[in-house]
């Protein structure tokens, strides 16, 4: 039986589904005249134009991703880049067997990044995953099977801990809930809105696993003092014999800082550094969802980690949390290295930081806004209102942006900054000078109303989720 039920098909009807003939071929949504059920799973089959087009409606509704200012992950990219992800969909990232050169581009990609991040051996220690979260969770499993073998005498009676700033991505809330690790973080204090060395190692005891710096921070863009971190624990480690490693979120800045910044020590020049992930689907201009992780040498990823899968007959070690995922973002991942080059790369992401930062001092000219941050390091900027009695708030700026389309998120920061509500800007590939322009003029043909207001409107109840990102 066909699986195709409107009129002509097979002469039967749906019964669910009245059909207008006329309407079905230009408009395969609006000849039906019933909708199908949206929380069950309908009983009888649709034809495949009118169930395309009734998603594809609902899904107008979303946002236009290119002017949402929110999100670090990418947005865009070339058609030659979706041509290829459409080539791969059926590829299952785990069947090392079956798909052997999509596994080989993932270990150039793991090579690639080794060398770009100074690492001490050849080929490079690490993987693929679905994101940096994941990535994290790794790195951090790493972390703590390695402290639990070095204290074996008193695991599993102590409890471990790992320090970081406040201003942690929420994977790191994550990593410590679910694999039972103490969170130590250290607060914001004045204007300094992310982690402090020296209240870092202050933190660590026997019981610490790592610490986690961030390259660079989801709340204001700003890199974390990587080196200076490594530094006050050198420092502790001469005065206690603690002997604390670094792990390196460069979920946005270890696509960034390499090529923009290269005198930047942050990466595994630092001996303590080891380990590091990355976002490929921010900075390493993928669509969603890539992630790497990376390890400094062999002896930083504990061995009884790695799963071994049959590939070729041999055997090829993995560390994930999924078995199955697509192979196409590692695909596109590939591509994106091979298009650019490091030359190719250090232009786009200097595009993003110049489009950040004219962007930050235009604001900035304005006079009702002071910045937190001027793009100059993540290719993003935080600002506030300059008057916290003003007629206006930062949620009133988001509120408003909005209705012109533009995502703008505000949130309130962390301890002890509870105090402070800011504005947002993420830069990327595809946000040209020109929309920045564009978004110019809304705020400054805004600006007058806002002034106007004769007090900030209410708060909204949930500030924008979308700024973690
Ligand atoms: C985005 C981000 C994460 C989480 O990465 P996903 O790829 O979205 O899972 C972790 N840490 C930092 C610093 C981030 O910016």
């Amino acid at each position: 039986m066909s699986l195709h039920r409107g009129p002509g098909a097979d002469g039967a009807r749906s019964p669910r589904l009245s059909v207008n003939p006329f309407l079905q071929e230009a408009f395969p949504a609006a000849a039906t005249a019933e909708v199908p059920p949206r929380h069950r799973i309908p009983d009888a089959p649709i034809a495949p134009e009118t169930a395309y087009q009734i998603v594809h409606d609902e899904l107008m509704l979303d946002g236009n991703s290119r002017l949402n200012l929110a999100t670090f992950v990418t947005t865009w990219m070339e058609p030659q880049a979706a041509r290829l992800m459409g080539e791969c969909r059926d590829k299952n990232m785990i069947d090392k067997d079956e798909y052997p050169r999509t596994a080989e581009l993932e270990r150039r990609c793991v090579s690639m990044l080794s060398a770009l991040w100074n690492a001490p051996v050849d080929h490079g220690v690490g993987c693929s995953t679905t994101g940096s979260s994941e990535a994290c969770m790794l790195a951090g499993m790493a972390l703590k099977r390695r402290w639990a073998k070095r204290n074996a005498d008193r695991y599993p009676a102590a409890r471990p801990n790992l320090v970081m700033g406040v201003n942690v991505q929420v994977c790191w809330d994550k990593f410590c809930n679910f694999w039972e690790v103490e969170p130590r973080l250290v607060p914001m204090e004045g204007n300094r809105f992310h982690l402090d060395p020296q209240a870092a190692a202050d933190l660590c005891d026997e019981n610490t696993i790592g610490v986690v710096a961030v390259l660079g921070s989801t709340f204001d863009g700003s890199y974390e003092p990587v080196a200076d971190v490594c530094a006050a624990l050198d420092a502790l480690q001469e005065r206690t014999g603690l002997d604390v490693p670094v792990h390196v979120d460069g979920a946005s800045g270890a696509m960034v800082a390499p090529f923009l910044d290269p005198d930047l020590v942050w990466d595994f020049r630092l001996p303590r550094v080891s380990s590091i992930n990355t976002s490929g689907h921010k900075y390493g201009l993928v669509y969603p969802g890539v992630g790497w992780a990376l390890w400094r040498t062999h002896d930083d990823l504990p061995e009884d980690l790695v799963f071994r899968v049959n590939y070729l007959g041999g055997d090829m070690p993995t560390f994930a949390l999924n078995f199955s995922r697509p192979g196409a973002q590692v695909a596109a991942q590939y591509y994106t290295f091979l298009r650019l080059g490091r030359e190719g790369f250090r232009a786009v992401q200097q595009s993003a930081r110049n489009v950040a930062r004219s962007l930050a001092e235009r604001i900035d000219a304005l006079g009702d806004f002071t910045l937190l941050t001027r793009g100059d390091e993540l290719p993003v900027f935080a600002f506030t209102t300059t008057d916290p009695n003003g007629p206006f708030d930062v949620f009133d700026v988001s509120r408003r942006m909005r209705e012109r389309g533009w995502l703008i998120p505000a949130y309130t920061f962390p301890p002890h900054r509870e105090d402070l509500s800011v504005l947002r800007v993420v830069c990327r590939n595809g946000f040209s000078a020109d929309l920045a322009d564009l978004l110019m003029e809304d705020l400054r043909t805004l600006l007058p109303e806002l002034r106007a207001q004769s007090a900030p409107l209410d708060r909204p109840r949930s500030v924008a989720t979308a700024f973690h990102h």
